[in-house]
């Protein structure tokens, strides 16, 4: 499964940090994850809840915020956002010259720690 390895990397780098920064502890870790990044959120909010244990983000939530994927159109010059998964030409003009800027996130915004 995709999320799992995506789930044990996140709370590698967590840890690492959590540690590095010398608290024993982690709360919340606040995740930002596109729409086009491929990713399952109920997976890896499970995956994630498994693979904590026994970590020191063995009492942590895990916060997805899901981001929409969002681009520009080369030709007409239209900002767009979608709720599709993928899309492969401007909503506008059905141009395929298109730019997509958002959606491919896979990062950590910020976590909680004690
Ligand atoms: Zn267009």
């Amino acid at each position: 499964m995709h999320e799992a390895s995506i789930a044990i990397s996140l709370l590698e780098t967590v840890s690492g940090l959590c540690c590095q920064e010398g608290f024993s502890s982690i709360e919340t870790v606040r995740l930002k994850v596109g729409k086009a990044a491929g990713i399952l959120p109920d997976a890896l909010l499970f995956a994630f809840d498994v693979a904590k244990t026994g970590t020191v983000a063995s009492q942590a939530e895990l916060i997805i915020e899901y981001v929409a994927i969002g681009g520009s159109c080369n030709d007409c010059g239209s900002q767009f956002d979608s709720e599709e998964r993928y899309i492969f030409a401007c909503p506008d003009c059905h141009s395929t010259a298109i730019k997509i800027t958002r959606g491919n996130e896979l990062q950590i915004v910020d976590m909680e720690v004690n």
